[in-house]
């Protein structure tokens, strides 16, 4: 039997979680015996360096912050992502530094991968990613909320606090809203305003990927609480990609009947999974509103219909799925310059309610928390891969396929 984990390795035991599994101390020996940086065990064992960084901790942090350059995704251009060594962010005043333990995929990501840009949120070449949980390792002068060693979760935005809509608690439609890029890297800066106002706590029972989940399930409580649904009430929602699953979720929590309408047997697996009472499965608009309303008495529609899809088409769709004197929310983005037909009579003598949810406040990232670590909340369900930051491309272009895969968590 090998003596010291370098042994193992070099005598083919592949990966470090077998070494470290296999009763050969920690991975502080690897690094110790001689392979310097974690680099190389990183190289030597890729896929299973998230099992070794839970198995050796502390010391592959330490191994890490031994160096200058980090790992991390540039976004290129359309579908061109690649991993690069760039210099590893330093915390000017107010900053923290993050080490990353997951980074999510999110639909935002994959319609930035497919275009190649996103007007207001990245250009490239730039770091890439936004849904992440991880470990402070630095703070800069004047944090005094967190210090090296604290998980936490860093939302991808902040409102300024002080312009027009800030101050009257709108702060999703803030008019500087800072965005923040560069989840998918093994560290990423987080910009003073985001440390101040969207940096929370993750408790120690919480996984990190699980806290990654608090940026769009913010979204999702938002887009819910908005459209103003009591306990009891029927909800539609559009679209079984991750938002629209999250919406039906926390809605099936809140005690609403619920109507999950998707296109794929991956979706109407979740959807149950996630709570659904109905699943309407079909590719066809008319066939949805048909089988929707013959869901709900007399045929009469359901009290809250959510479009969860982003698409003119199902915003149409979400208008007929509702009941007199029911309340319809656009919740997926469409694409600039698009427009909608409405009928004007439904909408009027049907006393309609027509809201369009967008984003969130700080208020509401931290009842996503909340629910997280509530444990009600089924975080593990929407994560349904896991990655290493090498395979990211890989992930994206299987993404794009439409396969049954909600969030991949990136681990680097
Ligand atoms: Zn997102
Ligand atoms: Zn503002």
């Amino acid at each position: 039997m090998a003596r010291t984990v370098k042994d193992a390795i070099l005598r083919g035991r592949k990966t470090v979680e077998t070494v470290v599994e296999g009763g050969l101390d920690t991975v502080e020996t690897v690094v110790e015996a001689g392979l310097n940086t974690v680099d190389a065990v990183v190289v030597k064992g890729r896929r299973t360096v998230e099992s070794a960084v839970s198995l050796g901790r502390r010391t592959v942090e330490n191994a890490l912050l031994g160096r200058s350059t980090m790992q991390a995704a540039v976004l290129h251009g359309r579908e061109d992502i690649r991993i690069e060594e760039v210099p590893i962010p330093k915390a000017a005043v107010g900053e923290l530094i993050v080490r990353v333990g997951a980074a999510l995929t999110c639909g935002t990501d994959l319609k930035v991968f497919r275009r190649g840009y996103h007007a207001r949120m990245i250009v490239p070449p730039a770091l890439f990613g936004h849904e992440l949980a991880g470990t402070v390792v630095e703070a800069g002068d004047g944090v005094t909320a967190f210090a090296a060693g604290n998980r936490v979760v860093a939302l991808n935005s902040a409102p300024c606090g002080q312009c027009f809509f800030c101050e009257r608690g709108q702060e999703n439609l803030c008019d500087d809203l800072l965005f923040n890029n560069g989840a998918y890297a093994e560290f990423i800066r987080i910009p003073a305003r985001i440390v101040a106002k969207n940096t929370l706590r993750v408790p120690d029972r919480v996984p990190l990927e699980h806290a990654a989940l608090t940026e769009p399930l913010a979204c999702a409580v938002h887009g819910f609480e908005d459209s103003g649904a009591r306990s009891g009430d029927t909800v539609a929602v559009i679209g079984g990609g991750p938002l629209g699953l999250m919406i039906l979720h926390v809605a099936a929590l809140a005690g609403c009947q619920t109507i999950a309408i998707v296109r794929h047997d991956g979706q109407a697996e979740a959807a149950r999974l996630l709570g659904a009472t109905h699943v309407v499965q079909t590719a066809s608009i008319r066939k949805a509103i048909a089988e929707t309303r013959a869901l709900t008495e007399k045929n009469r529609g359901v009290d809250i219909a959510i479009e969860a899809v982003g698409l003119p088409d199902a915003w149409q769709e979400a208008v007929e799925l509702v009941r007199k004197g029911g309340t319809v929310n656009f919740f997926g983005g469409c694409a600039l310059g698009t427009h909608v037909n409405l009928d004007t009579n439904r909408i009027h003598y049907g006393d309609i309610t027509l809201r369009s949810t967008f984003h969130h406040t700080p208020a509401i990232c931290r009842k996503a928390m909340d629910m997280i670590a509530g444990g009600r909340f089924q975080a593990q369900a929407f994560i349904t891969g896991h990655a290493h930051l090498y395979e990211l491309n890989r992930v994206f272009e299987k993404l794009m396929k439409r396969s049954s895969e909600i969030k991949t968590a990136i681990v680097p």
